[in-house]
């Protein structure tokens, strides 16, 4: 439905990855780099046998980052967790461009999975309670609306 629609974007547009962690619990937010004022997300970034960390910015649908590594179009990168190392890909694959996409849990027990591959600009938000806030801000629309 349409006014689904809207109300979803309304609700990503000021989503933010607040505390976002590895899949063994490391926390993923870091001081050093800042978006908006907000902790980036970080993560280690490896591509062809190079690697850095990647600071992503912690919005919601905002594909922007900052790596030392000189990164383009199109290019791949494999994102682990700076602490243990975990692979950060999960078994989805990216129906834009076919490879793997990788997730940042959520403490809610959801999680933000984005794709790796620069350019891309798949994303997509899975927050386990998010049904109840969408609910919640339905009824309060469709009262606006009435
Ligand atoms: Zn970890
Ligand atoms: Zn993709």
């Amino acid at each position: 439905m349409t006014g689904d629609m809207s109300i979803t974007k309304k609700v990503a547009a000021s989503l933010r990855v607040g505390n976002g962690k590895c899949p063994s619990g490391h926390s993923l937010m870091t001081d050093d780099h800042h978006f908006s004022g907000e902790r980036a997300v970080v993560a280690q970034a490896s591509i062809a046998g190079r690697k850095a960390l990647i600071y992503i910015n912690p919005f919601y649908g905002r594909h922007e980052y900052k790596c030392e590594l000189a990164l383009k179009e199109g290019d791949v990168v494999d994102l682990t967790c700076p602490t243990c190392g975990a692979s950060l890909s999960i078994d989805i694959v990216c129906k834009l461009c076919n490879v793997p996409m990788f997730a940042v849990h959520l403490p809610d027990g959801g999680q933000v999975e984005a794709c790796p591959t620069i350019g891309c600009q798949n994303h997509a938000l899975k927050i386990v309670d998010l049904d109840a806030q969408l609910a919640r801000m339905y009824v309060d629309e469709t009262k606006v609306q009435m």
